[in-house]
């Protein structure tokens, strides 16, 4: 099967009981037994719910992988694999992480002893010297937010294979439309479901998806052991999301290439950072990689000050002032106040993320209406 025909048809079937064609929200907490302990299969909704299992089977479908594992954030997704270690476990992460992904790490995971280092992933040799005997998760995060480096997943997972350390990568940014990890070697795939695969900005919700029985076994004790799952209502979305995720993320990365070129030729704005340029420097992996390159594109102004970033941000009208991303409306944000708010200045300008980066999402309007809205905003600067 393909993927356009995975999105709407993998692991979904027209429900047994009633025929109905779209996959049912099971709202309940329990089920009905015949007798103690026989039963269809599904015992407490924390363990087992049909609605999210359909979900789990269709992510898993999209990733190439054994199974999906669904949470109720991406951020419960991603708690639930560093759950896979001991304490004196370490982490090593790229530099250039989403922020939550870096403060979950730092501030709950070091208090109970498993370290994080945080460092470019550019050069797969540099990152072999930081592994140590206590290294047993690489956090690969591709492209990386808000910064839109790449990382060479292939490069970085047979580094990892060497010394046999589990990989995830964060395919947030990418959805499995444009990536598919599991297919270069990842071991675990973690989606905030909330951006691409949800899409219309109306759910909260993260799924990891494992390659392998071993991983997916471990991974649904985690999920009802923990319990941070999601409700059916939020898999109900996020299933109605995907089936139009090959048209959206295409229609959104059409728009972000004519977005990127539009502000790369505008006098006020300064440096362009979009994957999809032949001067990026990491347009090679990127295009063998992903089949396009995201409708991310961060930028920043000619002048370089604070006060015309927020000029920009505050006189946009189709492009909303908000977190988040992927959706089918088109977002601009202040990472710096924003969604990197949480770490350290120090950290964030060794990346070059600056006090007057802007990050838009592209979404899937007019593109003319969309590049309209940006060129009112910055003959304020
Ligand atoms: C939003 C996001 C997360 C966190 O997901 P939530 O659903 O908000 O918990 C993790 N990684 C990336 C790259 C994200 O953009």
């Amino acid at each position: 099967m393909k993927f356009d025909t995975k999105v709407i048809h993998a692991g979904v079937k027209p429900d047994p009981t009633t025929g109905a064609v779209m996959t049912p929200i099971y709202q309940t907490s329990t089920y009905a037994q015949a007798a103690p302990g026989k039963h269809k299969g599904y015992e407490y909704a924390r363990t087992q719910n049909p609605t999210r299992a359909v979900l789990e089977k269709n992510m898993a479908a999209l990733e190439g992988g054994y199974d999906g594992i669904c949470f109720s954030s991406g951020m419960a997704a991603m708690d639930a694999v560093l759950k896979l270690l001991n304490p004196g476990d370490e982490v090593l992460a790229t530099n250039d992480l989403y922020g939550g992904s870096y403060r979950i790490i730092k501030t709950i995971y070091e208090r109970f002893g498993i370290k994080g280092h945080f460092i470019s992933f550019d050069d797969p040799k540099a990152v072999e010297k930081h592994i140590n005997e206590n290294t047993k998760l690489i956090w690969i995060e591709t492209p990386t937010n808000p910064m839109l480096n790449i990382v060479d997943i292939k490069q970085i997972c047979k580094v990892a294979k060497k010394h046999n350390i589990l990989t995830v990568v964060d395919n947030t940014f990418a959805s499995p439309y444009l990536q598919r990890p599991l297919e270069m070697d990842a071991d675990l795939v973690v989606h905030s479901a909330t951006k691409y695969l949800g899409g219309h900005s109306d759910v909260v919700l993260g799924v990891v998806v494992a390659k392998d029985k071993d991983l997916a076994d471990k991974l649904h004790f985690i999920q009802n052991a923990s319990g941070a799952i999601p409700g059916p209502q939020d898999c109900f979305l996020v299933l109605r999301g995907i089936k139009t995720l090959h048209l959206r993320v295409e229609r959104a990365c059409k728009n972000a290439k004519k977005i990127a070129r539009f502000l790369n030729a505008h006098p006020k704005v300064g440096k362009v950072f979009y994957p999809g340029f032949k001067e990026h420097p990491h347009h090679k992996i990127a295009k063998r990689q992903m089949k396009d390159f995201g409708a991310m594109v961060s930028f920043d102004l000619y002048d370089d000050s604070v006060t015309s970033a927020k000029k920009v941000l505050k006189n946009t009208n189709l492009f909303i002032l908000a977190e988040s991303l992927g959706g089918v409306e088109s977002l601009i944000g202040h990472p710096a106040s924003m969604t990197h708010a949480s770490i350290p200045k120090k950290e964030r300008m060794k990346v070059g993320l600056t006090d007057s980066l802007i990050r838009l999402s592209v979404g899937i309007e007019d593109v003319d209406d969309l590049i309209e809205d940006l060129e009112a905003a910055l003959a304020n600067v």
